[in-house]
């Protein structure tokens, strides 16, 4: 869905946490790593926290790993525990105060925090928390943890606080948590957002995703599960395990699924990759449409599409899969365009067609999902202009109809194209010669989970949690598809 000038999507990716706990080397390498394979979830800032066994050590910088990490910030960061983050900000707004891990030193002790996903009673809470006395340095969050579970440190040991935090925050989050040299996983009783360990030669490490878990050249032992905290116990050579909440259903978010995560991630028990083109082919089924050529927006829609061609190509053996987009890699986040007008040429700049592939044919154009709809709009005018007889659009997921409020900044429910259109009116808004999604149902069965497990919010309105602040008409048609 590359939908925004500064990112190929309309949604923004929201923070990867990484915790490690090695038996006797320091972790910030490892850690830095860990996050350059987390990156894709988050660029504004990118930090780590250590504990050497007397003290913490924490290094914080706006920009990606490579720019906001040096040299000099490994050397000092030193101990056997640590933890790292790579931001993109939820909320709280955009400045350093807010980058993560957040670190401080409380009457109990060290804390560090790093948080994946977004609570929905934060104003409550930190009221609650002033009235207390508690002072804060930031807006964001995750620092409303950090004071609450600070507080319960207080007067209980690690375990119970953390379950009695458990019980005031409410929203989702994955969090990697380091408390003096202790690091722990901990994971909201929905597991919205997702969180796995891993197993390394010296020790073990929790991450977003399992790709960074490979980068360390770690063996992914499973997911966190849902209300469940992990504390890493790398000379014990495990990790203890404590299903602190346990809530009848889960609900997953399926987007990481859909966009957010890397293909070659394991999430809740599935490969990414695969669940995408096991997407795609139920996209051919529930939709397929005769096409002279199959091709991805890259590089959102590339393992749909492949799934899509290769179900298509089971029934139609000359139907072709071809890269008819050229991705330009260097216009990235930063590339500026003052005027509207350069704004709309961003597209042309950033892919570019294949003019052999497209020009007298029927094209059909696969994506992960549209959320603003004006990326679409575009391609589908670059392939006419390239010579495209027909163009067919075919997207992953279902219609993205209301905004998430679970650390997904995918944009204001006004802002969304389906949000108050049927699929024929955006069929007609992208001028394409057909568009199809995908059922929710197909989703579900991709992930071999029933819908009730996931959080499709986004699609239905229907959220998980009670949401503070919601903006107004909760309830959004079901989609008609
Ligand atoms: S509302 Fe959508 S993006 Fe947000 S957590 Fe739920 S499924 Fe994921």
């Amino acid at each position: 869905m590359p939908d925004r000038a500064e990112s190929p999507t309309g949604a923004t990716e929201k923070c990867g946490v990484v915790g490690v706990s090695l038996a006797d080397r320091d972790v910030a390498r490892p850690i830095y790593y860990a996050m350059y394979a987390l990156q894709h979830r988050g660029q504004e800032s990118a930090g780590i926290a250590t504990h050497d066994g007397f003290q913490q050590h924490s290094h914080v910088e706006r920009g990606l790993v490579g720019d906001a990490i040096d040299e000099a910030a490994l050397e000092d960061l030193r101990g056997a525990a640590g933890i790292g983050h790579v931001r993109y900000p939820t909320s709280g707004g955009l400045n350093t105060c807010c980058a993560q891990p957040f670190a401080v030193s409380f009457k109990s002790g060290s804390l560090g925090l790093a948080h994946n996903g977004n609570l929905v009673n934060t104003d409550e809470l930190r009221t609650e928390l002033e009235a207390a006395g508690h002072a804060f340095t930031s807006d964001g969050d995750t620092e409303v943890i950090a004071h609450e579970l600070a507080r319960n440190l207080l007067d209980a040991d690690l375990v119970r606080a953390v379950k009695r935090t458990m019980s005031r925050v409410h929203g989702s989050y994955s969090l990697a948590i380091m408390h003096d040299e202790t690091v722990l996983g901990l994971r909201d009783p929905l597991g919205n957002r997702p969180l796995c360990i891993g197993k390394l030669d010296d020790g073990y490490v929790v991450a977003s995703e399992s790709a960074a878990i490979d980068a360390l050249d770690g063996k992914l032992v499973r997911d966190v599960r849902p209300g469940e905290l992990v504390v890493l116990d790398p000379e014990g050579g495990g990790f203890d395990s404590y299903r602190l909440v346990e809530e009848p259903k889960p609900a997953h978010c399926f987007f990481e699924h859909v966009y957010f995560a890397r293909p070659d991630s394991v999430i809740d028990g599935s490969l990414v990759y695969e669940v995408r083109r096991a997407l795609g082919r139920a996209l051919w089924q529930e939709s397929g449409v005769p096409a002279d050529v199959v091709m991805p927006v890259p590089d959102s829609g590339r393992a749909f599409a492949s799934g899509y061609a290769e179900a298509a190509g089971e029934e139609d053996a000359d139907v072709e899969f071809a890269e008819g987009l050229m991705k330009n890699r260097y216009v990235g986040r930063t590339f500026i365009m003052p005027t509207q007008d350069e704004r709309e040429r961003a597209v042309r700049l950033k892919l570019n067609p294949i003019r052999s592939t497209v020009e007298g044919r029927r094209v059909t154009l696969v994506d992960d999902s549209v959320v603003r709809g004006t990326t679409s709009t575009q391609l589908v005018e670059l392939l006419r202009d390239a010579g495209a007889d027909e163009v067919h659009v075919r997207i992953g997921a279902p219609p993205i109809r209301a905004p998430c409020y679970m650390g997904i900044d995918m944009a204001s429910r006004d802002e969304l194209i389906a949000a108050d259109r049927s699929v024929e009116e955006v069929r007609e808004e992208i001028s394409a010669d057909s568009l199809a999604y995908l059922s929710l149902d197909a989703v579900a069965d991709a992930l071999d989970a029933g819908e009730s497990s996931l959080c499709t919010g986004c699609v239905t309105g229907e959220y998980p949690y009670d949401i503070e602040d919601e903006e107004t008409d909760r309830e959004v048609a079901r989609p008609e598809i």
